[in-house]
């Protein structure tokens, strides 16, 4: 008993511990009942299978491909569906001996002997395709189904070998001519392909594979599940041949079966707990994770070992995105519903839906006269921070959301922009320098407030993938803030901070730029609610503008944070994003609710603390 459930296990770490490496190794394709294809032989070569299984009769001396005897058609022949394809991609050279093809060769008819002497015939007229004394057939055949006597395998040409099974037994020479061994997998369990097997099937697929192995001899089972997870559990436990009718699915999947894996190198130990009490709230912070949505936010849990910042909340809600104008919001209308309370059309900045300038949470704070910032990984001019000062019917319309920014009520910027804006006007970064706005180009480590400057930080694009705001600055840019605008302030201030990059990861369908943006994003939140914690008057809410690429986790490894993220689209979803508050007022923030009622709640915060002061 200890040996069986340890077997399974053992395999389970050592599986998740291997997989995101280096080993990882695509399994070969086998394309079951192939002939029964809308276009047999082509789409399972395009697909990448190597092996093909194709059923055979013979009559009136042809050979047919069929699943029974009575579907036979005229025009199916084993040599037009099978040998003419491999003749006319040998004439494009696209057939080489390096990766032999392997037909797994079924035959069905009771005449085995008849069978292979006129398979022999038919491969006999293409020596370009199965070779000869010398050159090696660039198709290695697999006898399956009525197989002759395995002492008769030697009588048959070089490319011909056969099936054998698990549990009969070979000489050391009937061996030689065995080049698969397979199996009804049927015999071994009852696994449906959802969810996992159980492990005494497990055990015995595990001994029942070791063995075959151990003849050096590949393994295919048929009557398999096929699904996802029995590709990746077949997979997993080392079956050669992946056995399958959806030879396309079968090779997306284990294309991004490596790039869907990620481990995060920058994991983060989480040191804090909820445990202080809170007066009114005198600032607001609220961060907004770009594409940020439940599976996102798993993500970064998971692969973090089950510990973030942001579960260390205790209120969480959920918030629904849909646009005025359109049931999946952009970040330009998912930016204006939380900064102005409005739901509006997709790339409307800082507009309603009938195209009115609103008053976001950056001016109705500053008419209160707090002071307000923004800190982004995106540029100045980006669709999230310029929701909060800008007014444009199109977040594309850059000169115009730069003339706002100069008109506006935000007293200090940090994030990127420097090159945005020297493309955008022949002056530069000097566009900026009106009604106090003073750019300062990276170095934002010591900002001290100073009379009529509202300083400008542009960090230079940085990041490794090129596109602009490096996430581990995501942690300085917050606090650099925080630090700003709480010195010598009575009167609270309002910071949006945005870690815009998530929302890339969707797009991109990259589990690895999920997680670390997602990780740096949950350090910057770290710092964010110790300030709160330690200031007593600060509500600090987490949450975001809408979720991108459809992620979902179909697998992963809690012990050592691996997670696998799959996505549905390359774009944004409709579905609800999680909402988390900390500090002061933070309890007003459960439940589920429009993406607007984020400023409603924001603003009647502010005004209580106002009219009670
Ligand atoms: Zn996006």
């Amino acid at each position: 008993m200890f040996n069986k459930i340890s077997l399974s296990t053992l395999f389970i770490l050592c599986f998740f511990t291997v997989f995101g490496q280096e080993t990882f190794k695509k399994p070969q394709i086998h394309s079951h009942n192939d002939y029964l294809k809308y276009v047999p032989f082509y789409e399972a070569y395009i697909n990448g299978a190597s092996s093909i299984e194709i059923d055979v009769f013979i009559h009136k001396d042809e050979l047919y491909v069929a699943h029974d005897f009575d579907k036979i058609k005229k025009v199916n022949t084993f040599e037009e569906l099978y040998v003419k394809p491999l003749v006319s991609l040998l004439g494009r050279g696209e057939l080489s001996n390096e990766n032999p093809l392997q037909y797994l060769f079924d035959i069905k008819s009771d005449d085995s002997i008849g069978c292979l002497k006129k398979l022999e015939e038919v491969c006999a007229k293409y020596p370009q395709i199965f070779g000869g004394v010398i050159k090696p057939s660039l198709v290695n055949f697999i006898i399956t189904g009525n197989r002759p006597e395995p002492k008769a395998y030697k009588n048959y040409s070089k490319f011909i070998l056969f099936d054998g099974r698990p549990y009969e037994v070979y000489t050391e020479k009937e061996l030689e001519k065995i080049g698969l061994i397979s199996d009804n997998f049927r015999k071994y369990s009852r696994w449906n392909g959802k969810g996992r097997l159980i492990d005494k099937d497990m055990d015995t697929l595990i001994h029942v594979i070791s063995k075959v192995h151990t003849l050096k001899k590949p393994i295919r089972f048929w009557a398999t599940p096929d699904s996802k997870s029995s590709w990746e559990v077949f997979h997993q436990l080392g079956v050669d041949f992946v056995n399958t009718d959806n030879t396309k699915a079968v090779s997306a999947y284990f294309e991004n079966a490596q790039t869907s894996r990620y481990f995060s190198p920058n994991g983060h130990t989480v040191d804090f707990s909820e445990n202080a009490t809170f007066g009114k709230v005198k600032n607001v912070i609220l961060m907004i994770g770009d594409g940020m949505g439940l599976a996102q936010l798993s993500a970064g849990l998971l692969a973090n070992k089950g510990e973030l910042y942001m579960s260390k909340f205790s209120n969480y809600g959920f918030s629904m995105t849909q646009a005025a104008d359109d049931f999946t919001t952009d970040s330009a209308a998912g930016g204006t519903a939380m900064a102005t309370g409005s739901i509006t059309k997709n790339r409307y900045i800082g507009l309603d839906a009938s195209g009115n300038p609103l008053k976001s949470l950056v001016d109705l704070s500053s008419e209160k006269g707090m002071k307000a910032g923004i800190v982004t990984t995106d540029n100045l001019v980006g669709a999230t921070p310029s929701a909060f000062y800008g007014h444009q019917a199109d977040r594309d319309m850059s000169e115009g959301i730069v003339n706002d920014f100069i008109h506006s009520n935000v007293d200090l910027f940090i994030g990127n922009g420097k090159e945005k804006l020297e493309a955008l006007f022949d002056n530069g970064i000097q566009a900026i320098r009106k009604n106090g706005y003073s750019p300062v180009i990276d170095s934002f480590e010591n900002l001290r407030p100073q009379e009529g400057v509202k300083p400008v930080v542009l960090v230079s694009n940085t990041d490794a993938n090129g596109e602009g705001g490096n996430p581990l600055m995501m942690k300085k840019m917050a606090t650099t803030a925080i630090k700003y605008l709480n010195q010598n302030n009575d009167n609270g201030f309002f910071l949006m901070v945005e870690s815009a990059k998530i929302d890339s990861g969707g797009h991109n369908n990259s589990t690895e730029q999920v997680i670390e943006e997602l990780l740096a994003f949950d350090k910057a939140v770290g710092e964010v609610i110790k300030f709160a914690e330690k200031e007593g008057h600060t509500l600090v809410i987490v949450t975001a503008d809408h979720e991108t690429g459809g992620m979902s986790l179909p697998q992963g490894n809690k012990i050592n944070g691996m997670v696998q993220g799959m996505f549905h689209s390359h774009d944004h979803t409709g579905i609800a994003v999680p909402v988390m508050a900390y500090g002061a007022g933070a309890n007003e923030f459960s439940g589920i609710y429009q993406n607007i009622e984020i400023f409603n709640k924001i603003l009647s915060l502010l005004n209580s603390k106002i009219e009670k002061e």
